[in-house]
Parts: C-alpha cells; structure tokens; sequence
C-alpha cells in the first residue's frame, strides 16, 4: 500500500472504529476499558495483575468495539481458518495496522521507547505462522517480525491465565518486545504471553491490540463509557497520544 491508497483507506475504516479513552475516574489505566470509579483498575487488570507475576501494564488497544460490529466482523473473520474468511478483511486489518502502527512509529516510542522485535501472541499449539504476521507484513510492520514464544499444553482461556502458558523459544534475556494481538479481552492470553517473556529476562515494552472489546449492556458505567467514545470521531494520529498521561 503506498501513502496515497493508504489515505483513501482512512475514510472507509475510520466510520468502524471508535477512539480509546484517555485515563480519568472511570477508565481502566492499564488496558482503557471501563472499571469501577472506586477500583484501581478494572476486573480484567485485577485478575491479571493477582495471578500473573510480571505482565505488561501498557496495553495499547488501537479502538474500542462491541459485539456486533462491523470490526468484530472483520477481526473474527481475518484468519483464514474461520469459517466466515472474506480476503477482504484481510485488507482491513492490514490497512488498521498500517495507519495505527506503521505511520504512528514515533508517537509509540515516544510512550514504550524502542524495540528490538515485534512478535504476534500465538493463539494455537499447531500453527506455526499466526494470521496477523501476514497482516503485519502487508502492512509494513514485517522487518523485525519474531516469534519468541511457544504455548504449552497449560490451560488458558478467557478468564484462565498462567505464567507457562507460553514458553520462549529463543534467549530474550534483555531484549526489548512489542507484542501484537487482534483482540485485547481479558488480557488472558496476551498476558500470559508477557509474563513469560519478562520472566525469561525480555521487557515487553507494550501491548498494542487492534480491538478492546467492551459490553456496554454490563452496567450503567460501561455503556457510559462506550457512549462517550462512540459519540468522538476516530483519529489515526491520536491513538497513542491519550496514553501519554499513562
Ligand atoms: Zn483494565
């Protein structure tokens, strides 16, 4: 994609996508969801920051959505194992992470610093290529591409987390990572994943997730959020300037 498509790309993505929230009373500081005004942090961090020993407490999800939405859609439907693949989705993704990463490379270092590799949360035991490294490659972001981890047999899932989840299949004592994942929910799977590197000695610099699912029908404070960033018009080049209070 040369700059000229990608800008054309802004107009057809940017009606789907809905702007993270910057930090106050009733944003999680960590992963930008909701949380009880009273909480630190939300339900999902609480359990991550209790069971996990070192996760990652930058998490930089590029918009908000719901399910349904179109960007659900688009994010469930990318791989081209499932079984509603449109290759077109493909292209969504793909120009996402080109607009919100590969033309935002400044404004992310000036909040994580830099990084010496890039690696994509394995979702599977089998897979050795996750569909978002094609993604990533499309975009542009494919020159520092690694995959330091393994998953092992231990169980994850959605509220399940475990610091051998995943084991690193390489040495990453002092390197400095930046994990990609499609969808930040509960963090189980993505934290996981950072707390097994940081054990092994690498710095999991940030979480960047295309899509922060949120529930508005959870409670009043949910759906005020969602109602608050929905009513914004998304913008390419501020998604990590509301994490720079962080
Ligand atoms: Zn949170």
């Amino acid at each position: 994609m040369n700059d000229a498509e990608l800008d054309r790309w802004v107009d057809v993505l940017r009606p789907h996508l809905v702007p993270t929230p910057s930090t106050g009373e009733g944003v999680c500081h960590i992963c930008r969801s909701w949380k009880f005004p009273e909480k630190p942090v939300c339900s999902n961090c609480a359990q991550v920051v209790a069971e996990l020993t070192l996760p990652c407490l930058k998490v930089f999800p590029i918009s908000l959505y719901i399910k349904p939405s179109q960007l659900r859609d688009w994010l469930k439907f990318y791989k081209p194992n499932s079984e509603g693949f449109a290759p077109s989705h493909c292209d969504n993704i793909a120009a996402i992470l080109a607009l919100g990463v590969q033309r935002n490379l400044t404004a992310m270092q000036n909040v994580m610093g830099p990084w010496d590799e890039i690696a994509v949360v394995p979702s599977t035991f089998a897979r050795t290529s996750h569909p978002l490294e094609a993604q990533l490659r499309n975009a542009g972001l494919g020159a520092n591409l690694g995959r330091p981890l393994i998953r092992t047999n231990v169980p994850l899932g959605h509220r399940t987390m475990s610091d051998v989840g995943y084991q690193t299949s390489k040495e990453v004592s002092g390197l400095r990572i930046l994990l990609v994942d499609d969808v930040y929910t509960t963090g189980a799977r993505s934290q996981s994943a950072a707390s097994a590197l940081q054990l092994a000695g690498a710095t999991v610099v940030g979480i960047v997730a295309i899509g922060r699912r949120i529930n508005p029908g959870y409670n009043d404070f949910s759906l005020r959020l969602w109602k608050e960033q929905r009513a914004q018009s998304f913008q390419f080049g501020r998604i990590f300037e509301a994490h720079r209070d962080a």
